[in-house]
């Protein structure tokens, strides 16, 4: 049995639990994140049971979804703001209001109206919609930010726990480097980690404005604590003219982060060692095979690609970026692009149109870079959350807790304010 559901299929009052089957093994850090930061949500009526378990829906394909949830969303009208990130499956992103990343949405999150914000994308994302959403006067957010599937975590987030991260600070302190030290963290980070930065002085960046959230933390002190991707961290501090060896990477495992007090009292930016699965599968190997294969092509990746991949490649940029850069390129470009399966497929599919330039677009690396964690959202998982709203029933809410939303808040709204 998934150990999600049973606190939704039988009417028992509790906190949702989360346990440890094996089976959902990769995505458990983050459901451990989840329940912490998780306050309690109200639970099925027992008289609906039977039409709202989740597993009445899992067992139906995919296509008998489309039309449950175009009539859930459209009885709820104006009251949902349905998300939907870059990297979510078609059968789903299509019924978006708004499609965008990560920077883009909660952008679109914190000046909504609607009561319902539905996130079609990962926790910490749905987290980030809870902090920026619009508060009463007692600090509470007024909207309600639902996750379809809590299982969809993100594996780089779930790489910087908090007790983790204390600990380096600690282990910092005692060489006396936290002094002018500002930390800064990926927007791809849980909301105890943002806090942990706003209550530091530092912010929240993402892959679009990092430069200018790095500029703003030189700005205030001499080095930078980077969370949780090193990759994103190393690619713009390369891009700003520090060289590699001053930006060591501190490992959580290891004894002072694996690096001698002399190499981190040189350092300008420590990075944390933390990466993305999807985006660090991309070699430089794939780009010079394309290279080879398709002369005059461009290679655009994201930031969150190794540096040798970016490095090699034409133009580096955030999912919203590498869109603006197909756009508008001339008619017949072709690229081959290092980001999530999803999206290179759907740019492809839109651009192969004549009426759209002909353009050819391609993945850097054609053996499937699909973040797994995007696509548990599943259309099943979308009727279901939508059709108890209907009824009346909040599921899987992402609540932060209020302890934590003070300095999260604090991170992001620095964030934004750049
Ligand atoms: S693509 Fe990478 S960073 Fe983005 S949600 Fe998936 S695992 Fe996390």
């Amino acid at each position: 049995m998934n150990p999600l559901q049973p606190a939704f299929a039988f009417n028992i009052p509790v906190r949702i639990f989360l346990g440890t089957n094996p089976e959902i093994a990769a995505g458990l850090k983050a459901e451990h994140t989840v329940v912490s930061l998780l306050e309690e949500v109200p639970v099925a009526d027992a008289a609906t049971e039977e039409t709202c378990s989740l597993e009445n829906y899992l067992a139906l394909p995919d296509h008998t979804m489309d039309d449950r949830i175009a009539a859930a969303r459209h009885k709820l009208g104006s009251q949902v703001l349905m998300l939907g990130h870059h990297y979510q499956r078609d059968e789903v992103i299509r019924f978006a209001d708004a499609t965008g990343d990560s920077y883009k949405l909660s952008k679109i999150a914190a000046e909504t109206d609607a009561k319902y914000i539905v996130f079609c994308g990962v926790h910490f994302m749905a987290e980030s919609a809870d902090l920026l959403g619009r508060q009463d006067e007692q600090g509470n957010t007024i909207q309600q930010v639902i996750l379809p599937d809590l299982n969809a975590g993100c594996s780089m987030a779930d790489m910087a726990e908090i007790s983790q991260v204390e600990a380096a600070w600690e282990s910092l302190e005692k060489l006396g480097l936290t002094d002018g030290l500002v930390p800064l963290t990926y927007m791809n980070s849980t909301a105890a980690i943002k806090a942990f930065c706003g209550e530091r002085g530092g912010l929240v960046c993402t892959s679009s404005n990092a430069r200018r959230a790095f500029e703003w933390a030189f700005e205030r002190g001499k080095r930078i604590f980077f969370l949780p991707d090193q990759h994103l961290g190393r690619n713009t501090g390369h891009a700003m003219g520090l060289s590699l060896d001053r930006m060591p990477v501190w490992d959580p495992w290891a004894l002072q982060g694996g690096q001698t007090r002399l190499s981190l009292q040189a350092s300008r930016i420590i990075l944390w060692k933390g990466h993305c699965s999807v985006h660090q599968r991309f070699l430089p190997s794939h780009v010079d095979q394309v290279r080879a294969k398709y002369p005059g092509i461009q290679v655009i990746v994201h930031p969150e690609c190794r540096w040798e991949v970016c490095q090699k490649a034409d133009a580096l940029g955030s999912t919203e970026r590498l869109i603006q850069l197909v756009e508008e390129s001339p008619e017949g470009s072709t690229f081959a692009i290092g980001t999530e399966i999803h999206l290179v497929n759907r740019l492809a599919k839109r651009y192969a149109r004549p009426e759209m330039g002909s353009k050819k677009i391609i993945t850097l690396d054609d053996s499937g870079c699909l973040c797994t964690t995007m696509y548990r959202i599943s259309p099943q998982h979308l009727a279901w959350a939508l059709e108890n709203l209907v009824e009346g029933r909040v599921v899987n809410q992402i609540s932060v807790k209020r302890s934590v939303k003070k300095w999260a808040r604090v991170a992001l709204d620095r964030m934004l304010e750049i």
